[in-house]
């Protein structure tokens, strides 16, 4: 068989093991894998370093200044974001203005509605961006919010949103902003200086980590005036902080192995180049796939201006060979793992462009994806519906 996977990054005995072109957990370095064949007590001198080298690298990274705290929490990334909007989202006499346009957006407004916190939204569906002038225009009509919540780029379809022109508008309203950069963060250019009093993301995303962790970056007098806020003993970021703050370690059981990992991976982002150097290669990773995949036939879900470097969406062929089960197999049995759609609207598939992979990468899924078509004799790519 051809061997796709001929610079496999990982332990002997799993070459058959995809690539991940999902949107996290995704493929990272062997370097960071490597990290992992230790094991570390949490209360070790040690490893209270490297957290406390992980919370100021995350603060340096997201261009902070000393008003800010970043607060690890031990979880995927709705962890932290509950965890977020439980600590700091007013209770009552005030409310949260979530930005949707798709699934993160409609969960952290369902997250605030399980809690029982005043939500109020703006529903964009799920390929639209959301603009600075309809936040400020909802947040003119109605004085009670006092929270914004925003998602950077929306995984669902892999669109960016405004943030910045969000936050320059709300924050000239006097609301607190919160953004979910979740799945851009380290490769999308953020600097919570420019009007950001919070920020949530993970460990398994653009900083290539592996999954455990999320964290929140966020103003200092902001969480020390979310003591007794929290509904959650555990998602509770105040006393969270306090713990870090006291003794360097967590409260409860933290994820050693993934902690010492995404040290490992930001070591590995600031070599690299950093954000510019990150965003560049998922950039050029983009590029590369939706020039092929277009050339082919398929059709983008979202117009070059829109589709951000993390993940593409694509429209699924009306061609009635095109079964997406079979597809998914046969390309995960050369080495490619997408991902299926997550919209609510139009039948779609998603191949992410973030992780450990680059050009080669992406050549060798196109070269997959051709084929893959040829054997299920899919020969009419253009899409379904619309
Ligand atoms: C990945 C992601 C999350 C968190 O998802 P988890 O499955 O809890 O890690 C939240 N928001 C966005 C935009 C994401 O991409």
């Amino acid at each position: 068989m051809d061997k796709m996977n001929s610079r496999f990054d990982g332990p002997p005995g799993q070459e058959d093991m995809p690539y991940l072109l999902t949107p996290g957990p995704l493929t990272t370095s062997r370097s960071v894998k490597a990290t992992m064949l230790a094991d570390w007590g949490s209360r070790d001198i040690e490893f209270r370093r490297v957290v406390a080298e992980i919370r100021q690298g995350l603060l340096d990274l997201a261009g902070c200044d000393g008003s800010y705290e970043c607060v690890i929490m031990q979880g995927s990334g709705t962890f932290a974001i509950e965890a977020a909007l439980g600590s700091f989202c007013p209770r009552a006499d005030a409310k949260t203005l979530v930005i949707a346009n798709g699934a993160y957006g409609d969960r952290a407004a369902a997250i605030l509605a399980r809690l029982g916190r005043p939500v109020a939204k703006i529903d964009k569906g799920d390929s639209a961006a959301p603009s600075a002038e309809e936040v400020a225009a909802a947040l003119d009509a109605d004085a009670t919010i006092s929270h914004v919540w925003v998602i950077h780029c929306e995984t669902t379809s892999g669109i960016v949103n405004p943030i910045a022109e969000i936050a320059h508008a709300a924050k000239a309203r006097g609301k607190l902003v919160m953004v979910d950069a979740m799945s851009s963060f380290g490769a999308l250019p953020l600097d919570m200086k420019d009007g950001y009093d919070v920020m949530v993301s993970s460990s398994n995303k653009c900083i290539e980590g592996v999954p455990g962790f999320s964290y929140v970056l966020v103003k200092r007098d902001m969480l020390v005036a979310s003591k007794g806020m929290s509904h959650s003993v555990v998602l509770d970021l105040y006393e969270q902080w306090k713990g870090l703050e006291a003794n360097g370690q967590f409260r409860f059981t933290p994820p050693t192995h993934a902690l010492v990992a995404f040290h490992q991976a930001m070591k590995e982002h600031a070599e690299e180049g950093g954000v510019p150097a990150r965003g560049g290669r998922y950039r050029r990773n983009a590029d590369i796939l939706i020039r092929g995949m277009r050339a082919m036939g398929f059709a983008t879900l979202l117009s070059d201006n829109e589709a951000g470097p993390i993940i593409q969406t694509f429209l699924t062929p009306r061609d009635p060979n095109f079964d997406f089960e079979q597809f998914y197999e046969e390309l995960r049995r050369r080495g490619f793992a997408i991902y299926p759609g997550k919209l609510t609207k139009r039948p779609s598939f998603r191949i992410g462009t973030i992780g450990k992979v680059d050009e080669k990468v992406m050549t060798g899924v196109l070269k997959a994806i051709a084929e893959v078509l040829a054997e299920m004799r899919v020969t009419d790519l253009s899409p379904l519906e619309g």
